[in-house]
């Protein structure tokens, strides 16, 4: 059992709750999210709305009932919460009261350590969870303990806009006021109180093993790598040949005004593919509102999406005679469904017009809209796919306009609603192979059934440079310590790409 923590930047209430399950239910390892919230009040099971002084939504936040105990709270930016989801020693199978105020307990000894560490003197307050400076509230801990492993956690004060708490009675006390390790004089940053409680989980709960991974604290600046025209190694230059089918494909999307990932950007295996009569669609138009650094795809303003859009796909598979069908999509956050429905019409159509056809989607993450990916999933894809595309420190650089938790809770809300889910990641832009060890864990956490590997290749001057061309021996050995840790299926070599061999990956699953 290994403690995995994580730093994850500002991550909604919501996502970060569906993450926090799927690691509480699926993950045979320990972990630590550490995280900052948007303005939010949450309502515990004990929570009395009389708390509640004012409509959230006045003063710009959320409003969310939660399963953890307690009554209601805030959490906002400037705002540390901490989520230990941890299987207690010798307890798995049955957890009491005195367990649960045994770890409340401990939780609030690991909060005060940190806080000596940082040179802050805190301490309890008798009959009162969580954490004081004197009778001054700096940390609240609200947690649920379920056949001895936990969920939820704590909420420290670093610096919020402590009138947030003037709208609500914190956790139900009256009596005692709110405070902030900025408003005891204390300048320890976000990060140093990162650092200090990581340390300091690490002693108390990852005695065995423990690794940490953090979402960038500022975007850095792109990484030198090599240049453009260094030499490519042999293992990823994949011969360019158009054979007849390749072609009869080629006329199809012609005719058909279909759009391919595959042309779109530039990938190498478009001639074993095509020639193999598969291809990856891409549905709502050839614009993208995003531009991730590695990726060629037109970012101009995009055009309105064509409602028989979905008709021709389907009639494009019924014309090459497809058994496993991808569709994918730039993202569209210019759509209030961020393009959803354009996914799901099309899995219906292919399925009415090709029956026996598998379907998989390869989805953009609709800014985290529950509803909107609900419409995709409700769809019932074969295979539900959503990328990481790199580790959890690469992320802001990468694809600013995406989230590691957002991701990650993507694809745990697929597999909660009992698809088969897949993702991936390309290597080569900056990123060790003990982060990409670290990212195959977590989406293995999250219950990821299939996971791609690949080599960047850089589409053009414009975008970031490769760092390093990765060894095919790397990538087997990513491949077998995937598979190790329980990824079904691990789809690894400089070529690969998200759709490579997806019929196949869907098959071995
Ligand atoms: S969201 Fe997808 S299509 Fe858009 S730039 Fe990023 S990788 Fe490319």
């Amino acid at each position: 059992m290994t403690l995995r923590v994580r730093w994850l930047g500002r991550v909604p209430y919501r996502e970060a709750h569906d993450l926090q399950k799927a690691l509480f239910e699926r993950s045979a390892d320990d972990h630590l999210l550490l995280l900052e919230h948007p303005h939010v009040y949450t309502l515990g099971v004990r929570a009395d709305m009389a708390n509640v002084l004012v409509p959230p939504a006045s003063v710009g936040a959320e409003l969310c009932r939660t399963d953890r105990g307690g009554d209601v709270t805030y959490h906002g930016p400037g705002q540390l919460v901490g989520y230990p989801i941890l299987t207690l020693p010798g307890k798995r199978g049955g957890s009491g009261m005195a367990d649960t105020v045994a770890y409340v307990r401990s939780v609030e000894q690991l909060i005060i350590d940190a806080l000596a560490d940082i040179g802050v003197s805190a301490n309890r307050l008798p009959d009162y969870p969580g954490v004081w400076i004197g009778e001054r509230k700096v940390c609240a801990i609200g947690v649920k303990l379920t056949r001895g492993r936990s969920m939820h956690g704590f909420a420290l004060n670093v610096e919020p806009d402590l009138t947030m708490f003037s709208h609500i009675v914190p956790c139900g006390i009256a009596d005692k006021p709110v405070t902030s390790l900025r408003a005891e004089g204390c300048a320890a940053t976000m990060k140093d109180v990162v650092d200090a409680i990581s340390a300091r989980a690490v002693e108390r709960w990852g005695a065995r093993s423990s690794e940490r991974q953090d979402v960038a604290w500022q975007r850095g600046s792109a990484p030198t790598g090599l240049a453009l025209g260094a030499r490519k190694p042999d293992w990823v230059r994949a011969p360019l040949k158009l054979g007849e089918q390749a072609l009869g494909l080629k006329h199809t999307m012609r005719d058909l005004e279909l759009v391919t990932v595959c042309e779109e950007a530039g990938c190498p295996n478009l001639s074993e593919c095509w020639s193999s009569g598969t291809a990856t669609f891409m549905i709502n138009g050839d614009r993208c509102t995003r531009a991730c650094a590695f990726c060629l795809v037109d970012t101009r303003k995009p055009f309105p999406v064509s409602p028989d859009e979905p008709q021709r796909v389907a009639e494009a598979v019924v014309r090459m005679g497809l058994s496993h069908a991808v569709v994918t999509a730039v993202a569209r956050d210019d759509m209030a469904d961020g393009g959803a429905a354009g996914f799901a019409e099309t899995v219906q159509a292919i399925r009415r017009r090709q029956p026996g056809c598998a379907v998989e989607v390869l989805i953009p993450d609709c800014k985290g809209d529950l509803e909107s990916l609900t419409a995709i999933f409700d769809a019932r894809p074969d295979v539900m796919n959503h990328n990481l595309e790199t580790v959890a420190r690469l992320q802001r650089l990468v694809r600013p306009s995406a989230g590691y938790a957002r991701s990650l809770a993507t694809l745990a809300r697929a597999k909660a609603a009992g698809l088969v889910t897949k993702s991936g990641l390309i290597l080569g832009m900056g990123e060790t192979d003990d982060e990409v060890l670290g990212s195959l864990a977590d989406l293995r956490a999250v219950g990821v059934d299939i996971v791609t590997l690949g080599q960047y290749l850089r589409p053009s001057a414009d975008h970031l440079p490769v760092a390093r061309w990765v060894e095919p021996a790397t990538f087997t050995m990513l491949k077998e310590a995937g598979e190790a840790m329980g990824i079904p299926h691990v789809e690894s070599s400089p070529l690969t790409r998200s759709s490579y061999h997806a019929r196949e990956a869907a098959q071995a699953v």
